[in-house]
This record gives C-alpha cells, structure tokens and sequence, in this order.
C-alpha cells in the first residue's frame, strides 16, 4: 500500500486485510458466514436510501450567508434582522411531485426553503417560487398532492386528475394561471425567486405588531425555459438544475437574492379588502410597497449530499423571538406537519443531524429516543433546584400573536370585498402578461388539457380558464378544437 493512504477500517476501526476479496475456504470454496466484514457491506447498501420527502422529493442545496443591508428594526426585533447583522443559511430547492430521480425540468412550482442559523435558534423559512398556492385550507393539500402525483391503479401521473382536482377546486385558479405561465419553468434555480407565501407576523422591541410578506428577488434576473425546451432538457439532463447550482458554486459563481418585505400595519388586517391569510391571494404592491432587508449569497457547496441536502429538514415552526405566525390556516397546519415528517423520516432527534443543529448554545430538556447524539444531563426535569435550564420570561416574553374567538367550526374564511378565485387570476394573465407571455400560456395550458384529460373534465377546465379571462379561456377552447 502506497505510504500516503490510510488503511481501510471497518465501521469501529477495526483495518481490515482486504478491500477486494471475501473471505472463503481456499480460494475456490464458498464464502464463509463469519466474514463479518462483508456481511457489514452489504447490510449497510442495503439501508443507504431513506424515504423520499413527502412531496419536495427531488432537489438540491447549497450552504450561503444573509446580510442585513437595510435598517427594519422598527419592524422586528429578531437578531437575524438586525442592521448589518450576517448570518450562515442553508439554502434548499426543489420540485413539489416528482419523486427523487424526477427531471428538474417538469411543470412544477419549486420549494425555496431556508434554514438561518440564527444567534436565538433556527430560523426556517420555508417558500415556494411563487407568492400563492392552489388550496387555502389545509385540508384540502394532501387530496391536491395525490391528484398532482401517481394514480392507484396503474402508477402512472394523470393530467385528468390534475385538472379533475383544479376545476373543483375554483381557489386553485391563481396558482394554476401561474404554473402555466413562464415561470412553471425556471431556466434554474438561480434565475427564479423566492416567496414566503404565508403572512407571518414580526414584533418589535416595542411589542408593536406587523404582518410581512416576503419576496427574495433574484439577482441573475428571471429567466425560464419554453415548454419545448423543457421536454428536451429532461431527456438530456434530468439533473440540470441540480448540476446548474453546483457548477455555478464551483465556478465561484456565487447566486445572490435581494429580500424585499411587504408590511402590513397590524390593524389594516381587520379592514383590509381582501383577507391578507388567504394563500390564494397576494398584497398588490400598490397597496403595501415593498421594502428592502438584505442580501443572501449561496458561495459552499455539500460536500455529503446526503447527510446536507437529504437530510436536511426545514420547519416552519422554528420562528425566532420577533417572528411569529400569522392565522393562515394553511400555515398553522404546516407548522405541526412538517416536524412531524421530519420524525417519520428520519427519526425522533432528527435536530441532532449537524445540518439541522443549532450553531448558537442550546440547553434543551428531552432525553433519550433512537439516534440520540447529543448527550442528556442531569436534571431531566422542569422545575428544578438542581441548576438546570430556567425559561426566562423576562428576556424572551410570548409574543402575543392575535386574538381569536368563535365556536368551533368546519368552514370557509369569512368572505371579504375583493375576495373572489379569478380576480388575481385575471390580473396576472391580463396585465401582468405581455402578449407573446399570454400565448405562451394558451399554448402551455391547451397543450396539457389536450394530454389524456377526459372530455367532461375539458369542458370544465374551459370554463374555469373563461373565469379567470374570457378571451384566454376562448383561445384555449379553439387550440383544443383543433388539436
Ligand atoms: P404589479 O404590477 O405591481 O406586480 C406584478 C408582479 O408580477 C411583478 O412584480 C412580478 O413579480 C410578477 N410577474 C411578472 N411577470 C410574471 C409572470 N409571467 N408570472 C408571474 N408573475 C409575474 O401588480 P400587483 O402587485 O397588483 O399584482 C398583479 C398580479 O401580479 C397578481 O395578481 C399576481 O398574479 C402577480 N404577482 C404579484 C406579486 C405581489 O406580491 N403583489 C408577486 C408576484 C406576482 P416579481 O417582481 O416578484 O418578480
């Protein structure tokens, strides 16, 4: 063995005499049952894949920094916003059905998912490449996730049941308008940006109390593939916009997004004219400006993509002093969901992963629970007298949130003005749209109707389309017809 390599060990340490060879009765006989060195090889292959996200399957991911530029303190007190405060991110993103070899390239909303290792905790924020999504009841997202997946019986994803789903679903139409348009399909994750979606509440050192949306524009600027090049991408590259995010890291091409904040003064919520916690809808600028924050950099690729990228688990629930929900119905059920897919993929201390610890000091209760790495001290218990952890009111008091009351119910948000499923639609397909972007989008969207969708379910998605814009909807009625 060359002087310069390290020998090969087993898992505990133990070197081993062969990297090649199985142990055997002479060297034709069989192999023995004691070979625990091979029987270790291949027990641990056999375990290397874990369960696919639950959906976000596929994606990739790369370590950066966020600098705050701009003074928001007024706003929030959270550390991670403080004037010129930088802090280390993990950056993740990814397409929302495929499954973990599924090209980059589909039709498909992206995950923009962010961990800020803050000096108070981890702070996840977790968005999409788009300000809205298809449902605004939480109840409704695992039957739209299936529809969007593999059917039962032959394994196969199903245009019928994508559309059956949306044209019964009118607050869909939004999303829908969006996915069908350009930025269906970022040309890479570098070119496209970063939502929020949700409202979430900020307090300031004050206690003063303030809505936000936030939007992380893109630096590279917005750039898309045709749907045309899309296909042919996904023949030759089904890891194109993974490989995009690496090479470019590697390059010393270090992507960068410009985080934007929408505010929202904490009483206009009540009075608004649209209800500012639908997911369905976004603030029109006009109303609420948007002001700037900071930058965030992606300079470090993983160098595991595993125990970094796949095992790296977002959590809207981790909110920092400072940031705190909004009553999004669709954010509130995340906040328990994603904690709990993180437990039934990789396991109870699933925090205790490097990706997903804190950096700052942490002195948490809980002990014990399978793969537990960090070690449980004495007392293990709250109150003590025996110096453990004590919560400290004082310095990190609740931040009140909102007041709620009513009796319980199974119902949809209270309707307000403005609170209609096409307007947004028809807004974004009229005036937002240029010309050639609109026949694109009539091109796209009659060209996936005209992909296996029954005729009953057709005939439906032309009305749904005549809602959002008669002339559009009229357009891709007649590429039906002559298709
Ligand atoms: P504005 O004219 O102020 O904003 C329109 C926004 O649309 C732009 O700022 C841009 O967002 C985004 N946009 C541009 N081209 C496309 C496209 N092809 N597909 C999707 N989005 C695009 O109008 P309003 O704020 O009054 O919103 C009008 C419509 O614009 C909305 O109904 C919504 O569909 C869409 N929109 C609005 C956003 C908001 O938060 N107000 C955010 C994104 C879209 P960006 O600058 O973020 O790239």
């Amino acid at each position: 063995m060359a002087e310069d390599r390290k020998p090969t060990t087993n898992e505990v340490g133990i070197p081993v005499s062969s990297d090649e060879h199985s142990l055997s009765v002479g060297p034709d006989g069989p192999i023995v049952l004691h070979d625990h060195y091979l029987m270790e090889q291949m027990a641990k292959f056999n375990r290397e894949m874990i369960p696919d996200r639950q959906p976000h399957a596929k994606g990739g991911g790369a370590y950066g920094r966020f600098e705050v530029t701009h003074d928001i303190s007024k706003y929030t007190k959270a550390a991670v916003f403080q004037p010129s405060t930088e802090t280390e991110v993990i950056a993740r993103f990814s397409t929302v059905a495929g499954e973990s070899g599924s090209p980059d390239t589909w039709r498909d909303p992206r995950g923009f998912a962010l961990k800020f290792y803050t000096s108070q905790g981890n702070y996840d924020m977790v968005g999409n490449n788009t300000p809205v999504f298809f449902v605004r009841d939480p109840l409704k997202f695992q039957h739209f996730i299936h529809s969007q997946k593999r059917r039962a019986d032959n394994g196969l994803r199903d245009h019928d049941m994508q559309w059956d789903f949306w044209t019964l679903s009118p607050e869909s139409a939004h999303q829908v308008a969006w996915l069908m348009g350009d930025r269906g399909i970022p040309k890479t994750w570098r070119h496209m940006n970063g939502y929020s979606s949700h409202t979430y509440m900020w307090t300031n050192a004050e206690g003063e109390k303030f809505w936000v949306k936030y939007h992380f524009k893109t630096d590279q600027g917005i750039e898309y593939f045709t749907q045309a090049e899309a296909v042919e991408m996904a023949g030759k590259d089904a890891d194109y916009h993974r490989r995009d995010l690496f090479d470019s890291i590697e390059q010393g091409k270090h992507p960068s997004w410009t985080l934007k904040v929408q505010i929202m003064p904490f009483e206009d919520a009540k009075t608004y004219r649209l209800n500012p916690f639908d997911l369905t809808k976004v603030w029109p600028h006009a109303d609420y400006p948007l002001h700037e924050v900071g930058t965030l950099k992606l300079d470090r690729n993983p160098t595991d993509f595993h125990s970094e990228i796949e095992q790296v688990a977002y959590s809207p629930n981790n909110l920092v002093p400072g940031i705190g929900p909004s009553p999004d119905k669709m954010l509130l059920a995340r906040l328990i969901s994603y904690a709990d897919a993180h437990r039934a993929r990789l396991g109870v201390n699933y925090n205790q992963i490097p990706v997903n610890a804190p950096k700052c000091p942490f002195h948490a209760y809980g002990k014990g629970g399978a793969m537990r790495m960090v070690k449980a001290t004495d007392p293990v218990y709250a109150p003590n007298s025996k110096g453990g952890p004590a919560a400290d009111p004082q310095r990190y008091p609740l931040d009140t949130g909102w007041e709620a009351s009513g009796e319980f119910t199974r119902s949809a948000y209270t309707k307000r003005e403005d609170d209609d499923d096409w307007s947004q639609a028809g807004a974004l397909v009229r005036e937002v749209m240029d010309d050639a972007a609109r026949d694109r989008l009539v091109a796209n969207a009659s060209g996936h109707l005209a992909d296996g969708v029954s005729k009953p379910v057709m005939l439906r998605a032309i009305e749904y389309w005549k809602n959002i814009d008669q002339d559009v909807g009229a357009r891709i009625e007649k590429a039906l017809n002559d298709k």
